[in-house]
């Protein structure tokens, strides 16, 4: 059994096609560029089951990196119908305006959903829904998310089954935020949504990957996101296998972005699948 990352959104945070735009992006009949707010999940095979419990889990832990306001439609779409763990970048309302509709796990899989964040995050998130979080009697607690935040920093590895998680520091404009390193069977994935740069002391950590998925938000400049041109600078000096962009915006279409990025470079889809298989041993 392989890894596979679902890309559950590649749009920027109002979406695409927008509220009233008569672009022709957001008029496109191409499925790939209607553009969800950006997430991803990713699952791989679950360690083997230890007697006596754990007998009811899938056989694939599922994590998610971000919970965007679309996540219900996403999960539903995507065929995520469970979640281990979640993982979140940074509390802009687009990645975790979703929070709340994670309930729907929390009685599918029968308990709390445990996510990772940095300290800050955590706080914001704890103000946003601030009744997840108060100590009160709710009338049925199957209307109520049950998450538990845990508080992580850049480098700090985290084991989820057999894939170790690192997160990496990136900068989103001035305001620091995570991105993720997945380790699985010798194979790598860097997952950088919403970044304007990567700082240098990252980068050691951006070695050996499979996969690169980097902020391609458009071609004009913005304060808080990579133009594509840096995205390729990015990916050139990174030499993953392969890079995706994501988060990208109406400026452009799936197709024009398929003929202008360079070899190695490409726009991820909403409900793409990436796939590796464990690295052979023999
Ligand atoms: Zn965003
Ligand atoms: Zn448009
Ligand atoms: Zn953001």
């Amino acid at each position: 059994m392989a890894l596979e990352l679902t890309f559950l959104g590649t749009g920027t945070s109002a979406g695409v096609p927008m509220i009233g735009c008569g672009c022709q992006v957001c008029q496109s009949q191409d499925p790939r560029d209607r553009r969800d707010r950006s997430s991803v999940v990713v699952r791989y095979p679950r360690p083997q089951k230890s007697a006596g419990h754990d007998t009811d889990l899938p056989d694939r832990v599922t994590v998610m990196i971000d919970a965007s306001p679309e996540v219900r439609h996403q999960s539903i779409r995507h065929g995520v119908d469970w979640l281990d763990t979640l993982m979140l970048t940074h509390a802009h309302a687009d990645h975790v305006l979703g929070l709340d509709d994670l309930r729907r796990f929390n009685t599918v899989t029968g308990g709390p959903i445990e996510f990772f964040a940095e300290p800050e995050v955590i706080q914001a998130i704890r103000q946003m829904f601030s009744y997840i979080f108060k100590d009160i009697h709710h009338y049925d607690n199957a209307y109520v998310a049950k998450l538990i935040p845990l508080p992580i920093g850049p480098g700090q590895v985290i084991d989820i089954g057999q894939a170790k998680w690192t997160p990496i520091r990136l900068m989103h404009g001035r305001l620091p935020i995570l991105g993720y390193r997945i380790d699985w069977q010798g194979r790598s994935i860097a997952y950088c949504t919403d970044c304007s740069t990567i700082p240098h002391e990252t980068l050691p950590q951006m070695q050996d990957l499979d996969v690169l998925v980097l902020d391609g938000l458009r071609q004009r400049h913005h304060p808080t996101h990579m133009t594509l041109d840096r995205a390729c600078e990015f990916a050139e000096q990174i030499a993953a296998k392969q890079t995706y962009l994501t988060h990208i915006a109406h400026d452009h279409s799936h197709e024009e972005l398929l003929e202008r990025l360079p070899d190695g470079v490409e726009p991820a889809y909403d409900g793409q699948v990436i796939s590796l298989s464990p690295v052979s041993t023999v």
